[in-house]
Formats: C-alpha cells, structure tokens, sequence
C-alpha cells in the first residue's frame, strides 16, 4: 500500500513511518515543518513539504502520488497555547482537516487514520474511559480534535470516507533505534521535562498539583509508548482496507501512575536523585485519565508490546541523554 503520512515528521507521525518502513509499506510524508523536524523525516519515505491549509499542495500529492490511505498526524497539540491561541488550534487543525477531506474526496482517496486524544474526554465520568463514556472537551484542543472526528464522519455519511480515530492517552517514550525521539520546543510534556534534571539542563522538576483525589495526591496518567501508537495505526489502515467501518479507538496501556510514581522510575531508570518540587496546579488538568482499550485489542487485534513504565522510561532516556537538545546540533 501507499501511505500519505501528513506529519511524518513530527513525534508520532516520525515513530509511524519507521514502523511502516519496517513493514515494507510505501511511505509519503508531508509535513510543514512548524513543529516536526526534517531530521525526522525517514530517508526511505517520499518527502513534500508544505501546509495542509494549502489545497494546491495537497491537490498535487494526490494528482503525483496513487495514494492508498491517509494517516493524519498534521495538527498543533499543546493542551496550553490552545488556551491562550484558540483560534489558532481552529484554523490549523479544522480548516487544515477540511481542505485535506476536500481534496480526499476530490481524488476519491477514501480511508484515513487519524489522531484523536483523550482530551476529547473532558473531565471523565468513571475510570477506565469508554469510547461510549461522554465527549466534553475542556479545552479547544480537545474541542478541535473532537470537531475533527465529526468532520471525518460527516464526510464519510457524504461521500462514502471512512476514518479511524485513534484516541491517545498519554504517548512517551521514544524509538529502540535511539535516533527518533520526542523533540517539542518549548517542552511541556512530563516526561521529557523529568529527563531534563538528570541531562544538567534543568535543576529540578515541577510536581502541578499534590491535592488531588488520587492515592499520593498527584495526577494519575495512562503512559503509552510511542512504538505501540504507531503499530496501531498500521492496523487501522490495514482495518480499513479490509473494509472495516469507520470508528473510534482508545489507545492506552489502562493502567495508570501518578507524577510521583513517574518521577521515582525515573530516578531508578536514570540513577540521579531528580529533585522535584511540588508545585500548584496547572489549569485544566483532570486528576484521573485512565484508558479502557479493550475495543481496540478485541476490533484492531492490537496489543501494547512496550507497556512497562520502565521500558518507556529507559526509551525515552536513551534518547535524551543522547540528543540533550532533540534533533537541534
Ligand atoms: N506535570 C507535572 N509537571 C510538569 C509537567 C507535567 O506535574 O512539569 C503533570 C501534569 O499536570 C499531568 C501529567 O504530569 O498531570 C502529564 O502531563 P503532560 O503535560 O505530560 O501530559 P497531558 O496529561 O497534559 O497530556
């Protein structure tokens, strides 16, 4: 198959494209470069750069390339900036999605995979998450993405698309390769801000918030390697182009751990004593987000191969302590 990866060069979208490389798919990214790196973009795939808002350059991927699928990776994420920039998250993530349907459509490109989030959850019902349990975004990242989803569904009522939306918990770690890893600049992901103290780049790291309803009093995340998100993608396309229906997956491990928790397999991982400070909390963060992903191993045949808290970390820390500063000399 001929897969357009839009965002091949960002976090997740760069960790896809080596699984499908691996796989001996064939692989175009496109990526406008604003938070992807071009060190990410993987030599054996086809590259365009450009801007999903731009219809003529996705007109001419399509009219160059006999694409099979889309897996769409191509949005801005930062729980944050999109609290402070909304229309920002607007204009890239669902004027970008619309002038990528329409020019699906136009060249009658009908199967994409796209990345969702948890945060289309809002603050949660019960624990673990359903894909039936209630969608109410408490942020516009959360908002957009979940508008996306709808758009792809209307879309596909219309035309005849079918999508796969892939709902992410909490994604970390990084590729056993060591080359490939998370590089956000400004960093606000806990992971790689915990990793920071042992590299000598920060002196300690903040805990946001200790009185929450949770055993140590810190919020409670489901950590998902990046390498397990990328396989299920692949399984998605692979759903779609045996027919499967249009549909929305939770990825997570469903298990959950607190910062702290985080924070001590971090210090055992790394072998340095990682002050943290604790700290008030950051707006908007529920205290509980915890997957239920049966859906996804019962329908997509998926199963998390990297679940251990410890894994992730050590991933993560192969990759940091040797690209202290991501894909930058
Ligand atoms: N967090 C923290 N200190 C930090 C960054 C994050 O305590 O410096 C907490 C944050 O409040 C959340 C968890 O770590 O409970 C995971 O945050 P992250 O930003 O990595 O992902 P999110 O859950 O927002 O998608």
């Amino acid at each position: 198959m001929k897969i357009l990866v839009l965002g091949g060069a960002g976090y997740i979208g760069s960790h896809t494209v080596s699984e499908l490389v691996d796989a001996g798919e064939e692989v175009v990214i496109a990526d406008n470069l604003e938070t992807g790196h071009i060190e990410a973009v993987n030599p054996k795939a086809k590259f365009y750069e450009g801007d999903i808002r731009n219809r003529e350059f996705v007109d001419s991927i399509f009219d160059n390339e006999k694409i099979d699928a889309v897996i769409h990776f191509a949005a801005n994420s930062l729980v944050g900036e999109s609290m402070t920039n909304p229309l920002k998250y607007y204009d890239n993530n669902l004027y970008g999605t619309k002038v990528l349907l329409e020019s699906m459509v136009a060249h009658g490109v009908d199967k994409i995979v796209f990345s969702s989030t948890a945060a289309t959850y809002g603050e949660p019902e019960s624990i673990p998450i359903l894909e039936t349990d209630k969608t109410e975004p408490t942020n516009p990242y959360g908002e957009t993405k979940l508008s996306m989803e709808k758009m792809m569904k209307w879309t596909g009522v219309a035309h005849g698309l079918r999508y796969v939306a892939l709902r992410y918990f909490n994604a970390c770690g990084a590729d056993k390769s060591g080359e490939i890893g998370e590089a956000h600049s400004p960093e606000t992901h806990l992971i790689p801000l915990i990793l920071q103290v042992p590299n000598g780049q920060r002196e300690s790291v903040s805990i946001f918030g200790t009185d929450y309803d949770t055993k140590d009093g810190t919020c409670v995340r489901d950590y998902i390697h990046v390498t397990d998100l990328a396989q299920a993608h692949i399984l998605a396309v692979k759903y779609l182009a045996k027919g499967g229906e249009s549909d929305v997956f939770n990825l997570g491990n469903g298990v959950g751990f607190t910062v702290k928790e985080v924070i001590e397999t971090a210090r055992k991982v790394t072998g340095h004593p990682i002050p943290a400070v604790e700290s008030p909390r950051r707006g908007g963060d529920p205290a509980k987000l915890i997957a239920s992903s049966e859906k996804a191993k019962k329908i997509l045949g998926w199963k998390p191969e990297h679940a251990s808290l410890e894994e992730i970390i050590e991933s993560a820390w192969k990759w940091h302590k040797n690209h202290p500063n991501g894909y930058a000399k």
